[in-house]
């Protein structure tokens, strides 16, 4: 509702003026507008019910701040202290987007040093980090690839090649960018089948699409080929980083052919995550596609830091301003942090912990692609088939026993799927922690499987009908 109406309709009903500190705030003329003939019941409370509420709430929640949270594919670390004090710096906290470049010459290096830094982990030199997300990342790169495509006069290129075990979003974006997705098949190995790789790519092939490691927690040890079959019928490869956790400081998407990745900050540089935003996903590409990017660019040169938009190859702006910046400034805080060694010690200890868990599930839990994997796996629940137990089952029992589900029922190419992610933040004593309540949760799916059914029983609300709330939601302020 408009402001002005809301506080002249309150003086009306003879409630209170409003004031501002000092400021009386006029009546707007409101003559000529609609007016309700009653003041909006909205609720008033004090301050300390207020703050009670919300304290309740925090407690109903479940987050990474009070236990461990393995959702595969999501790459849920915890987010630091220091990310946090680097953000409350004034001098940054403060800056307007609408500065000029002179008096936020800070704020202006540390883009520029993030996007070296993501330019050094993926071997792609030219960066943006203008995508408010992975999915939006995705959309730019696939923008950058039809304005390549359109500048070489090569019309024609309609396709995304997209194994059957990507995430969701990658269809999604290539519709969007008016691009046609066209499935790829993983083979037995859950890797990409080549073969269908190969029958599906020609000269209308505009960009294969890869995860790698992909959802399984499978490296492709193929991509190297793999992409130079998609250059040879001159597409492009566009990576999906979101897995980036297994590879950084240890392999660049570069060395193995890959020409234009998202990363999310988010995810691999432990900046906030979840309630839909604000996140950050940057995209890295080529020195040739570069050109292509979307503006605002920051531009160092003897004069300083400036951000540059005439460029008159760039796809444009995708949103408002040049990036989240607080999401920025956090993975600044968090990359110094590490160093180039430690970037690595994170991927080494990501896929150390995913694979000590899956050793040690892999009796209980059925592990259908049981080798090396790299930071997260997928077991199932084929085991528990005999007492009726399924992998939501299992999610809500963990739920009782302290612990945030995995993720379940995806990649969709295995049914019954627990993608399991630990990350390398977790220490051994959480793991076993984990490992004592899946073993526990096995036993129960033999001996007490209702047990698994009813759960989870230790929360305000059980098992909820997600499907029928999505439909027909209840959305209200007040009780009764
Ligand atoms: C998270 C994720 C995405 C999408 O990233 P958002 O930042 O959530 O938009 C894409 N692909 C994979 C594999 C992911 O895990």
């Amino acid at each position: 509702m408009d402001k002005d109406l809301l506080l002249y309709e309150k003086s009306r009903a003879g409630r209170r003026t409003l004031r501002l500190g000092k400021l009386d705030v006029p009546a707007a003329d409101t003559s000529d507008l609609p007016l309700r003939e009653n003041p909006p019941d909205l609720p008033e409370i004090a301050e300390l019910e207020l703050v009670r509420h919300y304290v309740r709430l925090s407690k109903k929640n479940v987050s990474i701040a009070d236990s461990f949270y393995p959702l595969g594919s999501c790459t849920m670390k915890y987010n630091p202290v220091a990310n946090e004090a680097a953000a409350g710096i004034g001098g940054f906290r403060a800056a307007h987007p609408l500065l000029d470049a002179g008096r936020c010459q800070g704020v202006l290096a540390v883009m520029k040093r993030v996007e070296e830094f993501l330019a050094a982990v993926t071997g792609l030199p030219c960066v943006t980090l203008h995508p408010a997300a992975g999915a939006q990342g995705e959309l730019s790169a696939l923008l950058v690839a039809n304005a390549h495509f359109a500048a070489r006069g090569d019309g024609g290129r309609t396709k995304v090649l997209i194994p059957d075990s990507a995430h969701g979003t990658n269809p999604a974006s290539a519709a969007v960018a008016g691009l046609d997705p066209v499935t790829v098949r993983s083979g037995e190995d859950g890797l990409v089948d080549v073969g269908d790789l190969d029958a599906k790519l020609g000269a209308d092939t505009a960009v294969f699409m890869v995860t790698n490691p992909n959802t399984l927690g499978l490296f492709e040890p193929e991509i190297a080929a793999i992409c130079e079959k998609v250059h040879a019928v001159g597409g492009l490869v566009y990576m999906d980083g979101a897995n980036l956790n297994a590879l950084m400081g240890i392999a660049r998407p570069a060395d193995f052919g890959v020409d234009m990745m998202h990363t999310n900050l988010h995810k691999t540089f432990s900046t906030p995550h979840g309630g839909g935003g604000p996140g950050a996903g940057p995209i890295c590409v080529t020195e040739e596609l570069g050109r292509f990017l979307p503006v605002p660019r920051v531009v160092e040169d003897e004069g300083g830091f400036r951000l540059e938009t005439d460029a008159p190859d760039s796809i444009g702006m995708l949103r408002g301003w040049s990036c989240n910046f607080g999401v920025i400034l956090r993975a600044y805080a968090y990359m110094r942090r590490l160093g180039p060694e430690g970037v690595r010690r994170v991927a080494e200890n990501a896929v150390i912990n995913a694979n000590y868990l899956r050793v040690r599930l892999r009796d209980a839990f059925h592990v259908p692609f049981d080798g090396l994997c790299m930071h997260e796996f997928v077991a199932t629940t084929r085991h528990q088939r005999t007492g009726g137990v399924h992998a939501i089952d299992v999610a809500k029992r963990l739920i009782d026993l302290g612990h945030h589900p995995m993720t379940v029922y995806f990649p969709l190419v295995v049914n019954e799927a627990m993608m399991v992610e630990p990350t390398e933040t977790e220490t051994k004593e959480t793991l076993d922690a984990f490992v004592e309540d899946m073993l526990l949760i096995a036993e129960e799916a033999r001996e007490h499987p209702d047990r698994l059914h009813d759960a989870p029983v230790t929360t305000p609300v059980g098992r909820l009908d997600e499907g029928r709330a999505v439909k027909e939601p209840v959305l209200r302020f007040r009780r009764g």
